[in-house]
């Protein structure tokens, strides 16, 4: 009569240890470390820098309870000028920056080349200022 046996290999379990200290299990898709580590990669793309690998970490820990959203304005924000790789200072004053505005209050205010309501005139029409387009994004985060 055959039995099972028990030769089921059973496979060793490695042990890999991670090489990504900062990217944790128990992270959501839209943690501050995924939008670093995108928004980190476009910032190498545009300033043709690279990211350190030692730097990632600190701006991990540097941002780790930062709302995403925001983080991913802070960056874009940056970017649209930028002509070095951000510093994490860099990135933080912009925040600092949106969280006053924030505080402020939810009315929008008008840049001055826009309507009050944040149209600007192209063409035959109207379209979103840059600044209604940056409070509307806030407004979200
Ligand atoms: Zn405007």
């Amino acid at each position: 009569m055959m039995k099972a046996n028990g030769t089921t290999s059973v496979k060793s379990i490695k042990k890999s240890p991670s090489t990504l200290p900062e990217l944790r299990e128990t992270e959501k898709p839209s943690s501050p470390d995924l939008v670093l580590a995108r928004m980190l990669d476009l910032a190498a793309q545009i300033t043709r820098q690279e990211v350190q690998p030692g730097e990632i970490r600190f701006w991990s820990e540097t941002f780790q309870n930062e709302r995403p959203q925001l983080l991913e304005w802070a960056f874009r924000e940056y970017l649209k000028t930028a002509q070095f790789f951000p510093k994490p200072g860099d990135i933080d004053k912009l925040l600092k920056d949106i969280k006053l505005e924030l505080a402020q209050g939810d009315s929008f205010k008008s840049c001055g080349k826009c309507t009050p309501e944040g149209w600007v005139l192209v063409g035959g029409g109207v379209k979103r200022c840059e600044c209604h387009i940056k409070w509307a994004a806030a407004r979200k985060a």
